[in-house]
């Protein structure tokens, strides 16, 4: 592991939320043009609400949780330029007690990207990097983007992919063209198999296809489910049902601030059935673990 000591207190902690975005930089710009911004705001049901990573910490300080940060670099398929990696992890580094940053690449820019891993693990303390097939227009298994999970896989960080629907293009003609084939689990369930020294994380419920993400996360010994973006309220039966006992240590507690605020998932997290001696997994020992922290 090249992972970089953290400043963070991990016994203090009440709980590591390990999907937040960051929606704007300190120069006003967004991640998402204005079109797709406002569609999932609407889909989400929230009040478009755009955090810098001041923001964030200011605010994950206050509920004594750490978060893992991201933006997503979907330049190439949106034409929206991407937030800065490296202006993110310098940002995040003011704020080591609360922040644990992660990068994204899109793969269209190839070995460029991939150089640019290396040097934002090596140079700017990234932990991991951020994937959404759907939105950045990639099939995951792809065979032209192995080379950057070999980069990642030698690095030693996790990748965290986007699973399932997404808010981002929902009720717009053609989705603004997005995929949501891209986001099937079952085609990380390729690399994980290639690329058996990379943690992979998979974003949310996988509507529709949470069986499959069952069942990859269950076969595969480095693959987690991190459970953001749906309220629990919603979660599928079979999802509680393998939370609570064989995925029991796979499985991460993360919102999708802001679209969706950790009060409320945590809110709703404590009226589903989850044996008490499973609820610390979810919330940041099983984070620890597939991040790396403890022995960071
Ligand atoms: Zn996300």
């Amino acid at each position: 592991m090249s992972a970089a000591p953290t400043g963070l207190d991990l016994d203090a902690l009440v709980a590591i939320d390990v999907h937040v975005h960051v929606h704007a930089d300190q120069h006003g710009h967004l991640a998402l043009d204005d079109e797709l911004n406002a569609a999932a705001a609407k889909y989400f049901k929230g009040d478009p609400y755009d955090p810098t990573v001041p923001d964030i910490a200011a605010d994950y300080r206050d509920k004594k949780m750490a978060a893992v940060i991201f933006t997503v670099d979907a330049e190439a398929a949106t034409g929206q330029p991407a937030l800065s990696n490296e202006e993110i992890a310098q940002l995040a580094a003011e704020h080591p007690d609360v922040l644990i940053p992660f990068g994204s690449i899109d793969p269209h820019r190839g070995a460029a990207g991939i150089r640019a891993a290396r040097r934002l693990v090596e140079e700017h303390g990234v932990r991991g990097f951020k994937f959404h097939p759907s939105l950045m227009d990639f099939l995951p298994n792809d065979r032209a983007v192995y080379p950057l999970y070999e980069e990642l896989q030698s690095l030693g960080v996790p990748a965290l992919f986007h699973t399932g629907q997404t808010g981002i293009g929902s009720g717009l003609p053609g989705g603004r063209g997005i995929k949501l084939r891209y986001s099937d689990p079952m085609l990380l369930d390729d690399v994980a198999a290639d690329f058996p020294g990379l943690t992979v994380i998979m974003a949310h419920p996988s509507v529709p296809w949470q069986d499959s993400a069952i069942a990859v996360a269950q076969h595969k010994a480095n693959v987690y489910i991190d459970l953001s973006g749906w309220s629990p309220k919603y979660f599928p039966p079979q999802l509680v049902r393998a939370a609570n006992t064989l995925l029991k240590t796979k499985v991460l507690f993360g919102s999708d601030y802001p679209l969706l605020r950790p009060e409320r998932w945590i809110k709703d997290f404590e009226a589903l059935e989850i044996r008490d001696e499973v609820k610390p997994l979810i919330m940041k020992e099983n984070a620890i673990r597939a991040l790396g922290l403890r022995d960071a």
